[in-house]
């Protein structure tokens, strides 16, 4: 990280009056909070558990990690007392930062022999850790930090520890390596054509895969700065656009933007890419944006354990309802049940191996031992499609998969058809146990106008084999998602088990 920094009075982080961090400033601060770190007790190797509100501050703090040798660890800024007390039991971190006001919570969480140290960082970037940091004199940090873990074991140490979003379960601790997260940068930052000159709008979460290590890395690798949004409002963010000549997002950020109606392709002349990702962007979302802008958006596959792993391309063709090609330094296949490779267009459990995948969950030995095949390959538990030229399509997750009758039934198909309907705005399907078919499936569907069961179910009969059809229509006002536009399906599951109590 060192290097990139030395990009002196360059701005990393701008809004739309000012620069908030130039790389200086960047160098300065993260040097600063890794000597706070380390005086508070971290040691190399140690968890240094993070939930604060994203601020220029907040970024230095990851960086200032980084540069220390301790792993960072962030939390959802959104997660609650009890949520919490899990995360930090699990991670038993040397040091939190948190707000002010979680202060009592974390304390709890840390139970009698807690002996972490406490300091806060609120929403306007002050508190204890940057009181500390502004106190300590120039000779106090001025020793550089041990850079890229090299006090340990060099790359090959961990970086990070990141919780996956729990869409499947309870969520699992992640171990990333400086390699893993390296590489990564790396690779994007040449696939999708980063320059010193671009500037990249930034309104996700910097506690995800996506917000973190995906779009910073890509700018601060390569020295481009980035548009910083606390959190994405679709007004802000068209304000922003015009400066900017990237932008990343899930997709509900693009169906956002779509219905402002001062949105249009005058907002996007600077632009030059439009990336998305963490969930399925849907065909219609991506046609309705070409019509508008007349950009294709590029999406792209990937996930905590593996940062990322599929891109469509930036030249050549971007294949909506297709998450593109492996990225150059990683290996894909899909196999069946019995791990035999499928013919192509035929689904089955996706499968990586690479620089990019993680070197294990944290204290979760029975899920590795599942997780990893013989020949070292990750299973990531999406199930997809390959076709004859190498585009990747996802079909659900293994965990959604329906078997209905003894035939597999790919959620994302039926969805497909659902949302064709002019009158529906979006679906989910899950599945629901049944007595004679083993399983069959849920639908839930958000309308767009007025529709009823039995045309959707009428739909569903013409353009889908009879066990795809689903068994039971449910109209809802929304899907239920978190903060990364996944849609919670084992929360509809719940909802189906609750309304047949
Ligand atoms: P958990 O593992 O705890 O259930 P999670 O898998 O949702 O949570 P993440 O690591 O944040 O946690 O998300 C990775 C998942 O997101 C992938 O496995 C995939 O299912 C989904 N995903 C990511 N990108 C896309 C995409 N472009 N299209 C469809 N799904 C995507
Ligand atoms: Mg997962």
């Amino acid at each position: 990280s060192a290097q990139l920094l030395e990009r002196s009075q360059e701005p990393l982080l701008v809004d739309s009056h000012k620069t908030l961090l130039t790389y200086e400033q960047a160098d300065q601060l993260s040097q600063r909070l890794a000597s706070v770190l380390l005086q508070s007790g971290a040691k190399p190797r140690d968890r240094v558990t993070v939930q604060v509100e994203k601020t220029p501050q907040a970024l230095c703090l990851y960086l200032g990690c980084l540069r220390a040798g301790l792993v960072f660890h962030p939390l959802n800024s959104a997660y609650t007392p009890s949520e919490i007390q899990f995360f930090v039991g699990d991670a038993q971190p040397a040091v939190v930062v948190c707000d002010p006001e979680a202060c009592k919570t974390f304390e709890q969480g840390l139970g009698a022999d807690g002996s972490a140290a406490i300091l806060t960082l609120d929403r306007h970037g002050n508190g204890s850790l940057m009181e500390r940091a502004n106190g300590l004199a120039p000779q106090d940090y001025s020793q550089p930090a041990p850079e890229h873990g090299s006090v340990v074991e060099g790359d090959k140490a961990q970086a990070a520890l990141l919780y996956s979003s729990g869409t499947t379960g309870q969520p699992k601790g992640i171990c990333l390596s400086y390699q893993n997260l390296a590489s990564n940068a790396k690779a994007l930052i040449e696939l999708w054509g980063f320059k010193a000159d671009d500037c990249l709008l930034h309104a996700l979460p910097i506690y995800h895969v996506h917000g973190l290590f995906v779009a910073v890395h890509c700018a601060l690798l390569i020295g481009a700065r980035m548009f910083w949004l606390p959190h994405f409002e679709a007004g802000k963010a068209v304000q922003a656009l015009p400066d900017c000549s990237v932008m990343m997002g899930v997709p509900t950020y693009y169906t956002r933007l779509l219905a402002q109606e001062d949105f249009s392709a005058d907002t996007c002349e600077r632009i030059r890419l439009f990336i998305s990702g963490s969930a399925p962007l849907l065909s219609d979302t991506f046609h309705a944006f070409e019509q508008r802008t007349g950009h294709r958006i590029l999406e792209r596959y990937g996930m905590t354990e593996t940062g990322m792993s599929t891109s469509n391309p930036l030249r050549g063709e971007r294949r909506p309802g297709t998450v593109g090609l492996p990225l150059p330094d990683v290996s894909l296949r899909v196999v069946d049940d019995e791990g035999k490779e499928t013919a192509e267009n035929t689904p089955g459990h996706l499968q990586v191996r690479g620089p990019n995948v993680f070197t294990g969950y944290w204290r979760l030995p029975e899920k590795n031992a599942e997780a990893f095949t013989a020949d070292g390959f990750f299973d990531t538990g999406d199930t997809a499609s390959i076709s004859s030229d190498g585009y990747i399509t996802l079909v659900g997750r293994s965990k959604d998969m329906i078997i209905s009758g003894g035939l597999n039934v790919y959620p994302v198909e039926i969805e497909q058809v659902i949302n064709q309907l002019a009158t529906v705005k979006e679906s989910a399907v899950v599945a629901r146990p049944d007595a004679d078919f083993g399983e069959v499936g849920v639908a839930f569907v958000v309308r767009d106008g007025s529709v009823t069961e039995q045309e959707v179910t009428d739909h569903c009969r013409e353009a889908l084999a009879n066990f795809k059809v689903p068994k039971q229509i449910q109209f809802l006002d929304a899907l239920p998602r978190n903060a990364m536009g996944k849609v919670q399906k084992n929360r509809l599951r719940e909802h189906l088990n609750k309304s047949r109590e």
